[in-house]
């Protein structure tokens, strides 16, 4: 059973069929001026079209790259100005930058606008890196960054790697994205962006210099094909884990929140022990983010809204089908009860 989509989304049959299709043809280097060439750019730049088309954007400020952790590296790494990241984002944006400036966000989730306006005021031209919603927690930003920023004269860049499909995309004047959290290959992402940056590598002149190197064509085409899934899909459908459970902890529960992805506590049990117990059922979940590289560590977005039992996190995130989440709900009791008899 598996239980973290936000991880990464697996390959979707769509996706495997394109990449079988596309196996049986022979892509030249796009950058190369004879005929293969000149196929495998058209068929790139269809996507890049497409990508454009869906944001209102031009084609030209869509760049392809590794993924997101990428494309959000190189934006605030190459911006040169003020950068302000919301204290939840993922590290990929908050760790791009030594001299970030860091905007607290409230108990709930959400960024703390006065403290928004009072940075913007300092620092004006900032580029505002803000999450449309959280890849922990799923919790929705519900204000309009995107016409505080505007006030300062800021840019606002949006790290759309979990929403694509389950919320609008957001007015931002960068985007980020990235194929495998919606279907896709692995190793492909985007950046769109109408902000001016510095390359951050030197050496071709592929997406208009700015991040020179071959592009990956099977990448791009699959997270083409990604996206047009991802937006078709209809996330209303899915049933939240705590639904199944008997009144358990939910961060953000009365928030607006990603439809796919619960954040839920179970005191007197922590995130490692619950990972591990359901790994030995079959069972595949995730302690958050956090957990990058199989190390658990304690969740910095869950301090910064100082979350209570921030320890004893479990994120649960699911496809767009539906589920018999019987197993999982078995599992959860079982090591509930457990925890319950060891403390009486
Ligand atoms: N941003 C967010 C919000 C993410 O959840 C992730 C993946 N955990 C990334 C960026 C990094 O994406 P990628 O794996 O494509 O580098």
């Amino acid at each position: 059973m598996y239980l973290d989509y936000n991880a990464t989304y697996p390959l979707r049959p769509s996706c495997k069929n394109l990449i079988e299709e596309l196996m049986r043809e022979d892509f030249k280097n796009a950058s190369a001026v004879y005929a293969g060439g000149r196929y495998t750019k058209k068929k790139m730049d269809n996507a890049r079209r497409y990508l454009a088309e869906v944001l209102s954007v031009p084609s030209q400020d869509v760049i392809w790259t590794s993924g997101a952790t990428e494309a959000n590296n190189i934006l605030l790494k190459g911006y040169n100005g003020p950068v302000i990241v919301s204290a939840i984002e993922h590290e990929s944006v908050f760790a791009a930058r030594k001299n970030c400036i860091v905007c607290p966000v409230n108990p709930n989730g959400l960024l703390d606008v006065e403290s928004l306006e009072h940075l913007l005021f300092e620092f004006p031209y900032a580029l505002v890196s803000c999450a449309p919603a959280h890849h922990e927690t799923g919790i929705i930003q519900e204000n309009d960054i995107y016409s505080i920023v505007k006030k300062y004269k800021g840019y606002l860049h949006a790290d759309c790697t979990q929403i694509v499909g389950k919320i609008p995309l957001p007015k931002a004047d960068a985007y980020s994205f990235s194929g495998h959290k919606m279907g896709g290959l692995m190793g492909c992402g985007a950046l769109v962006s109408s902000i001016p940056f510095n390359a951050l590598m030197h050496g071709g002149g592929q997406e208009r210099s700015l991040r020179p190197g071959t592009e990956n064509i099977f990448g791009i085409l699959t997270f083409e094909q990604a996206f047009k899934d991802d937006l078709s899909e209809d996330w209303s459908k899915i049933q939240r884990p705590e639904s199944y459970l008997d009144n358990p902890l939910v961060v953000g529960k009365n928030m607006k929140r990603l439809p796919n992805v619960s954040l839920l506590l179970m005191p007197g049990v922590v995130s490692a022990t619950q990972v591990m117990t359901f790994d030995l059922a079959g069972i595949e979940v995730s302690s958050g983010s956090a957990c990058s590289s199989g190390r658990f560590r304690e969740s910095r977005c869950l301090s910064a809204m100082n979350v209570k039992h921030r320890e004893c996190a479990l994120r649960v995130s699911v496809g767009p089908d539906p589920i018999d989440m019987t197993p999982f709900v078995q599992v959860w009791n079982k090591i509930y009860k457990t925890t319950l008899e060891k403390i009486a």
